[in-house]
């Protein structure tokens, strides 16, 4: 499913992938580059706050440790 979401720092409209209909984690803004921390919810964009680099990182982190415990299959 493919969604759009608008960058609130430049106002660049990106499509975004979705494969969940509640997705929360990063996004990258394609024009700007600026990293935020988006939920989504039924494609309505309910919270989106700017994060830096080294707060991404550890996002991504806890969703790989998550996906790991979904393959373990806890
Ligand atoms: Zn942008």
């Amino acid at each position: 499913m493919l969604t759009k979401i608008k960058c609130p720092k430049c106002n660049t409209e990106g499509t975004f992938s979705l494969s969940d209909p509640v997705y929360e984690g990063p996004y990258r803004c394609w024009k700007c580059r600026e990293l935020f921390r988006i939920r989504m919810e039924h494609n309505v964009l309910k919270s989106c706050e700017p994060i830096d680099p080294a707060a991404m990182a550890k996002l991504e982190e806890i969703q790989a440790m998550k996906d790991k415990f979904r393959r373990g299959g806890a």
